[in-house]
């Protein structure tokens, strides 16, 4: 049995393959310069994308989302967002009083394969009439040139539609509501999904600064003071802004290279977007059931797991997120029925003893991700200097796995020593959140500001 905060270990009773095993595998165990070398990386990667004239590209677009503040209090009246991004695509209506949510309805639709941009049958009678206010939340890079306009730059996870890179998500958007005649609904902002988290935060707790999202993909945004961002200077008369940082493509330029493996290598060989997204792959919740198994089929193929021959293990998309989760949650409470149910999945030839070996790999792919998104985390608190900063974080690979949360909480307070914080579960911030956002951009408006 380990704590959830154990750097995870292999038992095997057979010395000379733990032996082999643990060093097949040290690629995947970050050593205490490499952590060093990922924070100083990161530090410099932002700047550079903060830069006016960096003296090369960053990997990281630390985009202008065009919110200078967070809730007021005074927001009221109608609202509805829409969340486009993840596995499903959602609509909700949402009643504000006071800055407070009153009242909330969702509606869950499936995403298509092909990209489908409708807010809903069911909007359609309901909405005549009334003019609503509609916050946009698109999970993708963009470029953002207003609070309502957002180019997309690429896109990433499961999507890849064509005919959209370069295009304006919100003009899209429109088109598609105004091919309805009786609706009446004006998208006046549009944002990343980390920002409705980091929004949803601050709704839940007024010292909220930072945003992160672990789910199929992942990001973090923050609020950056105005004065330190080079490329918008003199253009914004705001002291604050939130920066979507984008640091799933933490990495695209080859600066991360020092802690890659085979295994990452080949796990963004047979992604959907080669050589793109560096970071995000190396842990999202789309990525990770793969490590997994380009990790097994190593050890297989190397004798170490299995009588011979790799099953199914060779595979792309044979073992999901889900499984690691729940191996790395089975292992906590001494159980092994998923590791069991993987390996006999595989088709292959196994012994007791390899369920250690899986236990083992779940343990370091999850140790692996956490870890560096609390490198990236422990950079942020410091660079805030907040007497104390709430993280708002949500995602399915947060949500579902089991040690994240707790590994994260250990080692940020390891990595951001004398920065207090609490790591938050914003729940649905990338819905509920874009309806606070839409109607803060409606305040903004009406006090005339941009
Ligand atoms: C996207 C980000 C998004 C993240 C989490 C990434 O693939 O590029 O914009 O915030 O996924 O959904
Ligand atoms: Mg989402």
């Amino acid at each position: 049995l380990y704590k959830a905060t154990d750097l995870p270990h292999l038992t095997l009773t057979n010395t000379e393959k733990k032996q082999k095993i643990e060093a097949l595998l040290s690629p995947l165990i970050l050593t205490e310069a490499q952590q060093q070398q990922v924070r100083e990386v990161f530090l410099e990667e932002m700047r550079l994308g903060l830069a006016e004239n960096p003296e090369r590209p960053s990997s990281l677009l630390m985009e202008n989302t065009f919110i200078p503040q967070l809730l007021d209090g005074t927001e009221c009246g109608e609202y509805l967002a829409l969340d486009l991004g993840g596995t499903n695509f959602r609509v909700l209506y949402v009643v504000l009083k006071d800055g407070k949510f009153v009242e909330e309805n969702v509606d869950y639709f499936e995403v298509p394969r092909e990209l489908r941009l409708g807010p809903g049958e069911d909007l359609k009678g309901s909405s005549a009439g009334r003019n609503f206010k509609l916050g946009f939340t698109f999970s993708f890079p963009m470029t953002q040139k207003s609070l309502d306009v957002g180019i997309l730059v690429s896109w990433t996870k499961s999507f890849n539609c064509s005919g959209v890179v370069g295009q304006d998500a919100v003009s899209m958007l429109n088109k598609a509501i105004h091919k309805r005649d009786n609706l009446n609904i004006d998208v006046n902002a549009i944002l990343n999904d980390t920002t409705g988290t980091l929004v949803m935060g601050s709704y839940l707790d007024h010292r909220c600064a930072l945003g992160i999202i672990m789910g199929t993909g992942s990001n973090g945004a923050y609020i950056e003071k105005v004065e330190r961002i080079e490329k918008w200077l003199g253009k914004h008369p705001e002291k604050e802004m939130l920066v979507d940082i984008e640091w799933g493509a933490f990495g695209d330029n080859g600066v991360l290279d020092f802690i890659r493996t085979q295994w990452d290598n080949a796990v963004d060989e047979q992604s959907l977007l080669v050589h793109s997204y560096t970071f995000e792959k190396y842990y999202g919740g789309k990525y990770m059931g793969d490590l997994f198994r380009e990790v097994l089929l190593t050890l297989a193929k190397e004798g170490c797991l299995g009588k011979g021959g790799v099953g199914k293990l060779a595979t792309h998309g044979s073992i999901t997120t889900t499984t690691v989760s729940t191996i790395e949650k089975e292992s906590m409470e001494g159980e092994q029925a998923t590791a069991r149910k993987a390996l006999e999945e595989a088709e292959l030839e196994w012994e007791e003893e390899d369920l250690e070996v899986l236990k083992y790999v779940a343990g370091l792919v999850s140790y692996r991700g956490a870890l560096l998104v609390s490198l990236l985390v422990g950079v942020l608190l410091q660079r805030m200097e907040r007497p104390h900063c709430t993280v708002a974080i949500d995602g399915s690979l947060y949500r579902h796995h089991p040690r994240i949360r707790p590994l994260m909480e250990h080692l940020i307070a390891k990595f951001a020593p004398g920065h207090p914080f609490d790591l938050r579960q914003a729940h649905d911030g990338s819905g509920k959140g874009a309806a606070l956002v839409a109607a803060i951009a409606d305040r903004l408006h009406k006090n005339g500001a941009t």
